[in-house]
């Protein structure tokens, strides 16, 4: 399986959230919190611009992971 690095925004604003490893080529559902390289956040979930809450925090698999909510984000390579 493919690992990437990918640039996660914020689809309201186009503020620049995660730098995250991606794993496959499918839609991002979830950011495990130990693949996100570099957080632009200040508050877990929501962006920093517009204050737009785009994930919440869970457990995925023992792990703990950011949960995106649909249509919050979209990531380029
Ligand atoms: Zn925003």
């Amino acid at each position: 399986m493919s690992i990437k690095t990918v640039k996660i925004y914020c689809a309201k604003c186009r503020t620049l959230l995660y730098h995250y490893q991606k794993r496959g080529t499918g839609h991002l559902l979830k950011c495990f919190q130990e693949r996100i390289l570099k957080d632009y956040t200040h508050t877990l979930g929501y962006c920093p611009n517009c204050e737009q809450q785009f994930a919440r925090e869970t457990m995925i698999r023992g792990k703990p992971a950011n949960k995106i909510i649909q249509g919050k984000v979209y990531f380029k390579k």
